[in-house]
């Protein structure tokens, strides 16, 4: 029989959804179904939303010491769980293990631990003068809707600074990784967080994000998915004029300027976006390159994805998996094919052979050349292991097309004089853009430009969007 999940965590206690609404969670790598989840339904959504407003109370009061105090004890609660969740992680996303392990198990974890340093040098007010005085108070119960690409890093970059500004929380996880939200859930009942700070709700946005988003006692929506379902919530959240974070979609660019190096800088970039099988939202899916060195850069990112080891075996050491189900793997096919549609050249890549073998869902590594900025695969977020090479002129041209998209979320630029690429850096309409080699930092503010969303999350900052300010004027 099929394992089944109905678990809500309310008011510090575990709920039954009494709803009737299910979903049924394919494995990615053989398509078999393994979980049944009994989805929460609006009257669970009201009743977390109670559950935190009347917890607001008390939390909001608490120092900022008690407060990361909490935030160190579910860190060190996570670190217990750390194996169970890396089984569900791999699980839930067909993701190879030591992926899941350094980049979805203790990076966040270290995020978290980081936000142990900011909620301390929070100061919550600010006496400018004999007259004024600047109060920072937390906005109130806040409402956390998740996607499914780096579950608990999701999670964790909303609900620790939320916990660290004193707000309380609904958070709602995406319906792909609910044992992952529950494993967090459970660390922080462990972790003795007072009942109603901390809820969670498993359900589809269908059935009850409306009902969040636009529930009067829930004064911030801090989002992260795709643009289209940001755009919806910010319209709903509007009607109350709740405050609305949004972290969303992105089409990066990685800017290679003519360089020595150009297989590092060509074999880094493929990389980057085969990783996770291709599902993350910071992802360099356009290559830009010079002119002259073009046709090298092909081939050399053609030879890297073909080398790059897909496989069925997630404790394995391959760089990837399937994708997350069944409809992003349609969904990402259907854009190979638009690509050569479109007239683009592909290189390599498509449906994998593995798919066959093993009614799993595998996309093979898909490198696409000769790619206009203007094509829809260059355009619109795929999400899937898809690369496009474009090749540029001179600096300026090749700064037009990195800033040619509705997205601004993040950006490469690969230079070798570092001076160079600081300067091009300067000129990328991006949340984040990193030099050459340099890797993910936990302490360096993430969030988008235009349509890639208008909230910071990590660091500081990341607490401030939790914090309303009340001038107290003597
Ligand atoms: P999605 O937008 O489909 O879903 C995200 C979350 O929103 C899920 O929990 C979903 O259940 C919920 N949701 C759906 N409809 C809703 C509604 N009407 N009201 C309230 N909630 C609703 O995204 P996804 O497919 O889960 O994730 C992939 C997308 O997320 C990609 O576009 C990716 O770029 C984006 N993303 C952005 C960031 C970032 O930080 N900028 C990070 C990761 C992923």
């Amino acid at each position: 029989m099929l394992a089944q999940i109905n678990q809500h965590y309310i008011g510090g206690a575990w709920q039954a959804s009494a709803g009737s609404n299910t979903l049924i969670l394919e494995n990615p790598v053989n398509g078999e179904e393994y979980l049944e989840i009994i989805l929460a339904d609006e009257r669970l959504v009201d009743q977390a939303v109670a559950a935190a407003k009347q917890a607001q109370i008390l939390w909001g009061e608490t120092s900022t010491a008690q407060r990361a105090e909490y935030i160190t004890k579910i860190a060190d609660e996570l670190e217990a769980r750390r194996e169970q969740l890396i089984d569900a992680l791999s699980l839930e996303l067909g993701c190879p293990k030591w992926f899941v392990t350094e980049v979805q198990v203790d990076d966040p974890i270290d995020a978290l631990r980081k936000h142990v340093r900011w909620t301390l040098d929070l100061t919550n007010t600010d006496k400018h003068d004999e007259r004024l005085e600047v109060l920072k108070e937390p906005i109130g119960v806040s409402a956390i809707i998740t996607p499914w690409n780096y579950p608990l890093h999701q999670l964790i970059a909303k609900i620790a600074p939320a916990l660290a500004a004193g707000c309380t929380l609904v958070v709602k996880p995406s319906e792909y990784t609910p044992k992952t939200a529950i494993i967090l859930a459970q660390a922080i009942e462990a972790s003795g967080l007072p009942a109603g700070v901390f809820n969670l709700v498993v359900g589809t946005g269908a059935d009850i994000g409306d009902a969040l988003t636009t529930h009067p006692d829930v004064r911030c929506v801090s989002f992260t998915g795709s643009t289209k379902v940001g755009v919806h919530i910010q319209q709903q959240a509007a009607q109350s004029v709740k405050r609305v974070l949004l972290e969303l979609g992105g089409k990066s660019a990685f800017l290679i300027d003519k360089t020595n190096n150009l297989q590092q800088a060509v074999e880094l970039g493929v990389e980057d976006v085969l990783v996770n099988s291709g599902q993350t939202c910071v992802a360099l899916t356009r290559m830009l390159v010079h002119e002259s060195q073009y046709q090298q850069a092909c081939e050399i990112a053609k030879q890297y994805a073909e080398s790059a080891a897909i496989s069925a075996d997630l404790s394995s050491d391959a760089l990837l998996g399937p994708v997350i189900n069944r409809t992003q793997f349609e969904r990402v096919l259907a854009y190979i094919e638009l690509g050569q549609s479109e007239g683009a050249s592909l290189l390599c890549g498509g449906k994998s052979t593995l798919a066959e073998q093993t009614k799993g869902f595998f996309i093979g590594p898909t490198i696409f050349a000769n790619v206009d900025n203007s094509m829809r695969i260059a355009q619109e977020e795929i999400f899937g292991p898809v690369l496009c090479l474009i090749p540029y002129q001179d600096t300026e041209h090749a700064i037009a097309i990195a800033n040619d998209t509705p997205f601004g979320l993040s950006a490469r630029v690969w230079a070798d004089d570092k001076s160079k690429a600081k300067d091009i850096a300067k000129q990328i309409e991006a949340g984040q853009v990193y030099i050459n080699d340099a890797m993910w930092h936990n302490a360096a503010p993430f969030g988008g430009y235009k349509q890639s969303g208008n909230g910071r999350e990590l660091g500081s900052q990341a607490i401030n969007e939790f914090l309303e300010s009340k001038s107290v004027i003597f």
